[in-house]
């Protein structure tokens, strides 16, 4: 297919690496996929650690499941009265935490329901007794709705309910629930769901303290491009932000597309195909051009697309997770936890070496590739075969 100049000099100037406005990145929406990765990946080698893909051993903790937001795209929540609604004790997500501890894992990942019932209390004492018992993990907790709950009902202003926090053991704010950040798109999907102004306001604040944060994007709501567009500047003008100003930005960027399985939204969102997916992620590459690391979603796309998305822009396969209740709640016909091995080879089979980093993206260490594929054993789905496969790769 042959370009239009007016298309050409656009994807000139992307690969230039000079800003794009709204217009144009708007514009890489029409132009064909393969033009567009190759822009993307271009772009990717120059910002990233052109022959590596990175990902971290963590889990996902969902400490409790009972909330009162009630977004029509959840799967995950409960109200206190079903049955299956839960709130755990410490015990039990220490418990967690040392499983994390035997395979080498160095942060969890804590999120959950907004939950009326649960008093400060919990959540700095549910901080200080990890700290307490397993202090070389990294505590990742709250998404900017929880923040945003515990603001409202303990009486703290932001900035003393995030030091009371952090003094509790509280190392960073997942920027969960970014979703696209367009109002319009929020209320349509989720009428209670935190407001695009507070959720930058809560990472501003998370960043300016010091905090890890990470930037998201979730697409197929029926959202428009245009939409898509202004989500990814809003995420690369806070970027430009907070690094200015606080020397700590969003340390990377993670989108997926919407599932919708049992939920309100089944049959009503249209959802992204993969094709979808990869065009996002590579325009996402182009557009933020403030933000090294960008992840690859096999949870919600798969361990074949995750591969692919290496050359679309991405150059990390997020973590292992462990466990992982929320995306998984909402169908998904993907795995919802990797083993080291499988990300291994999704890295290598693609022509990367793949490394174990931290949450800050720095590398700690590369696994043994030699002796990781030749382990003579079947890829293993049950979490017990998974323990026992990642110790003995590393
Ligand atoms: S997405 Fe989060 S805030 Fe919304 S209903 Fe689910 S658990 Fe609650």
């Amino acid at each position: 297919m042959k370009l239009s100049p007016e298309a050409s000099a656009l994807l000139s100037k992307a690969a230039s690496g000079e800003r794009l406005n709204h217009a144009e990145i708007t514009a890489l929406y029409g132009l064909p996929l393969p033009e567009v990765a190759a822009v993307a990946h271009h772009l990717r080698l120059q910002r990233s650690a052109p022959d590596t893909v990175t990902f971290l051993i963590d889990r996902n903790i969902n400490y409790t499941n009972i909330c009162n937001v009630g977004c029509n795209f959840c799967a995950f929540y409960r109200t206190k009265r079903q049955s299956d609604s839960y709130t755990h004790d410490y015990a039990t997500i220490s418990a967690k935490i040392t499983e994390l501890e035997q395979v080498g894992g160095s942060r969890i990942l804590m999120q959950g329901g907004v939950n009326p019932e649960l008093p400060l209390e919990y959540y700095t004492g549910l901080l200080q007794h990890i700290k307490e018992h397993h202090p070389s993990i990294r505590i990742e907790a709250f998404s900017p709705e929880e923040v945003l709950f515990m603001e409202k009902n303990f009486g703290l202003d932001l900035d003393s309910l995030l030091d009371v926090l952090i003094t509790a053991g509280l190392d960073g704010l997942p920027g969960a629930g970014g979703e696209i950040l367009e109002d319009d798109v929020r209320k349509k999907a989720a009428p209670a769901r935190i407001g695009s102004h507070d959720w930058f306001r809560i990472l501003d604040a998370a960043q300016r303290k010091g905090l890890y944060t990470i930037s998201t994007m979730v697409i197929g709501f029926g959202e428009t491009v245009e939409q898509r567009a202004s989500h990814l500047i809003k995420i690369r003008d806070q970027q430009d932000k907070a690094l200015r100003e606080y020397n700590n930005g969003f340390a990377g960027f993670a989108m997926w597309s919407l599932q919708t399985e049992h939920t309100r939204l089944h049959g009503k969102a249209p959802g992204a195909s993969a094709h979808e997916y990869l065009q996002q992620l590579a325009i996402s590459r182009i557009a933020l051009d403030n933000q090294p690391n960008i992840q690859a979603s096999w949870p919600g796309q798969g361990f074949k697309v995750a591969q692919a998305s290496l050359y679309y822009g991405a150059s990390d396969l997020g973590s292992t997770m462990l466990e992982e209740n929320v995306v998984s709640a909402a169908g998904g016909h993907h795995r919802h936890n990797a083993t080291v091995r499988e990300l291994v080879r999704i890295a290598h089979d693609a022509g990367f070496k793949a490394a174990i980093r931290n949450s800050h993206f720095q590398i700690l260490s590369y696994p043994d590739v030699n002796a990781l594929l030749n382990i003579n054993a079947q890829l293993t789905i049950s979490q017990g075969a998974e323990l026992e496969e990642t110790r003995a790769v590393r």
